[in-house]
């Protein structure tokens, strides 16, 4: 490992990846630094990691939460700011080298665009970034020389498959998915499920956006789309296959046939702690996979008539432009309506058909078209619910 301490912000570090972050951050002292944290209102949880953690900076993007957080912290030296342009503004931040972006949602592209522009390397869980505006994105990073590792399980996966292959073609990238807690049911039998029964995941704990989105398929979606720029691969190169046991990552097929694939138990540390050492593998003592307790791993096709948002992802994908930027504000809108009891299960497929339906489509988006089809969206998801 490299003598210099790598200089880490970490944007979302009061949610279930940044919290799983810091403790890979603690149990390396030695190779990482912290410098800023941010949380959107969770004042408590930022002003305890502060004080146990003592980065530099910490935001809270809640303004009125400010005087909370500023005097919590008033004995100490760690500097409080407030306000969506202050997550913009702390990551480039000179002693920062890596910014680990776990906000979730749209919130997530206006500060990862900046850092790149910063000349930040990225450590990306938030998904929706390369959903939404993966092109630009994408080509931003190119033009700054900044790379951007992948955090989510499945995409760790696939650049673990990848160290050592990087100059041979892919035939195509396999995503595994595990099918989230009513596999197998049909349509009718989603018309009933509860919040609390989509809140179950059968193998990952999540922040609540996504475990609605790994209900839905949506998240398979989402991923799909952020494959394709994550690895700059054409539609047809990506598979789905349903595994539900979790223990394959994800997969690589290369053009002589042969399949990588990269494994083990599902903990997200696992992930983010490749991401921030890369390319070094750091030691650690998560739990490891026996092959005894796993007799079988199984795979099956997914049923995108019954999940119909992971053909809809597809679908935005294949039309391209602004459309997978209106299917993500769609689904925002529609996660938050289902969590707050306003619609059923099905509705979210159905809303987010409705806005990529209705939104005008955009075929080459400037960051200008981003936000304003974002806005749009959200508007024409709100008058259907209403
Ligand atoms: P959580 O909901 O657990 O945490 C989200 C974090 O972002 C919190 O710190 C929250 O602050 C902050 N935040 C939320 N909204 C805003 C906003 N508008 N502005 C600023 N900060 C905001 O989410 P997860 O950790 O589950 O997910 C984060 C990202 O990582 C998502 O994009 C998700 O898709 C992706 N991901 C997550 C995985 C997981 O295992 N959880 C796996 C793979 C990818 P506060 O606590 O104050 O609300």
């Amino acid at each position: 490992m490299e003598s210099k301490r790598r200089h880490i912000a970490i944007l979302g570090s009061t949610g279930s990846i940044g919290t799983q972050a810091l403790e890979v951050l603690a149990a390396h002292p030695d190779v990482f630094e912290l410098e800023v944290l941010t949380a959107n209102s969770n004042a408590d949880l930022l002003i305890e990691q502060a004080r146990t953690f003592k980065p530099n900076v910490v935001v809270i993007a809640d303004e009125s939460k400010y005087q909370m957080v500023s005097d919590a912290l008033a004995d100490t030296d760690v500097k409080v700011y407030a306000g969506k342009d202050a997550l913009n503004q702390v990551v480039e931040m000179e002693p920062v080298d890596m910014v680990l972006t776990a906000l979730v949602g749209y919130a997530g592209l206006a500060p990862t665009l900046a850092a790149i522009r910063a000349g930040k390397h990225i450590a990306l869980a938030n998904k929706e970034t390369l959903v939404v505006a993966g092109e630009l994105v994408t080509k931003l990073a190119q033009e700054c020389g900044v790379n951007i590792y992948p955090v989510d399980s499945e995409h760790s996966a696939i650049f673990q498959c990848l160290v050592g292959e990087f100059h041979n073609p892919i035939e195509k990238i396999i995503l595994t998915a595990s099918g989230g807690p009513f596999r197998g049911r049909k349509r009718e039998e989603l018309a009933s499920v509860t919040r609390a029964q989509a809140l179950k995941h059968p193998n990952w704990v999540m922040g609540a956006k996504i475990t609605i989105d790994s209900a839905s398929l949506m998240n398979k979606g989402l991923e799909v789309i952020e494959a394709r720029w994550l690895f700059n691969l054409k539609n047809d190169q990506i598979d789905v296959v349903v595994h539900p046991q979790s223990i394959i990552h994800s997969m690589v097929q290369f053009t002589d046939g042969s399949i990588k694939a990269q494994m083990g138990l599902p903990d997200m540390k696992l992930p983010i702690q490749f991401a921030l050492g890369y390319p070094h593998r750091l030691n650690s003592n998560f739990e490891r996979f026996d092959f005894a307790r796993y007799p079988s791993l199984t795979f099956e096709q997914p049923d995108m008539e019954t999940f119909r948002n992971l053909q809809l992802a597809f679908d935005a994908m294949e039309r391209g432009g602004n459309a997978p930027c209106v299917l993500n504000a769609a689904n925002e809108v529609a996660v938050d309506a289902f969590l707050n009891d306003r619609i059923g299960f099905l509705a979210m497929s159905d809303l987010n058909e409705h806005c990529l339906r209705t939104v005008d489509f955009v075929e080459h988006p400037t960051y200008e078209d981003y936000v304003q089809s974002d806005e749009e969206t959200r508007r024409i998801a709100q008058e259907y619910l209403n």
